[in-house]
């Protein structure tokens, strides 16, 4: 059967999972949020009383988690050990502690296998986003963007994703200094061969849609 995938890659705060949850809308395909399950990974390690700094540990609780995740854009929810984690993924103890997980090559090898599984399982086709997606975990995806924005720009939107009730210094550690941490093994700042870079600085949510949009018309499902 023929199928869409769309890879959008970015760094925090760029818009990548509304925008790309817009777009599985619009063409009815699925929708992939793997930064969810780096963070639903962070939440299992931390539950079992993993130090950080327990590489070792902190691989066997990723490759030992059961983790359920929806591919519904309109219905998100992630399970963990069986245990509902939607709304805690997001908290502040989370996106500090998430880098740990993302710069350990045996928890990436781990996920980026089981979203690969994720995304050959979808059979309409899937939009996926995180860091790797374009490069690892998809490179044969039909429409691959970095989707890229201001850091000033990346900060404010954070805090609107927030609901404003957050200080500076939280939302530079959610986005810049996490950037930092995340950029160790994986590049996405620049766009690889054949990944197209889209700034979205200057566009609204609907325009950063429409244009991504745009990018999948001439794609042909493989
Ligand atoms: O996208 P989000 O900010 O929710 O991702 C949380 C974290 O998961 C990132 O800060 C990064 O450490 C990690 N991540 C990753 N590769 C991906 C998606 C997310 O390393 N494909």
């Amino acid at each position: 059967m023929s199928k869409l995938v769309i890879a959008i890659d970015g760094p925090s705060g760029s818009g990548k999972s509304t925008t790309s949850k817009g777009v599985a809308r619009a063409l009815g395909l699925e929708y992939l949020d793997t930064g969810a399950m780096y963070r639903a990974v962070t939440v299992a390690f931390l539950d079992s009383g993993v130090d950080p700094g327990d590489t070792a540990g902190v691989v066997a609780a990723c490759t030992g988690a059961r983790i359920e995740i929806s591919t519904d854009p309109d219905a998100e929810w992630v399970r963990v050990n069986g245990r509902d984690v939607t709304a805690e993924i997001r908290e502040q103890y989370v996106s500090q502690a998430v880098s740990t997980v993302s710069t350990i090559p045996e928890c990436r090898a781990d996920l980026v296998a089981r979203q690969q599984a994720i995304i050959a399982a979808a059979k309409a086709g899937i939009v996926a986003e995180g860091r790797d997606i374009t490069t690892v975990v998809a490179p044969q995806a039909q429409v691959r963007i970095l989707l890229t924005a201001d850091p000033e720009v990346r900060m404010a939107r954070r805090k609107a994703d927030l609901g404003g009730d957050v200080d500076q210094a939280a939302l530079a550690d959610q986005v810049l200094r996490r950037d930092r941490d995340d950029s160790k093994l994986v590049n996405f700042t620049q766009a690889a061969d054949g990944v197209i870079g889209l700034d979205c600085t200057h566009l609204s949510l609907q325009e950063t849609i429409a244009a991504v949009l745009d990018l999948a018309k001439g794609a042909q499902p493989a």
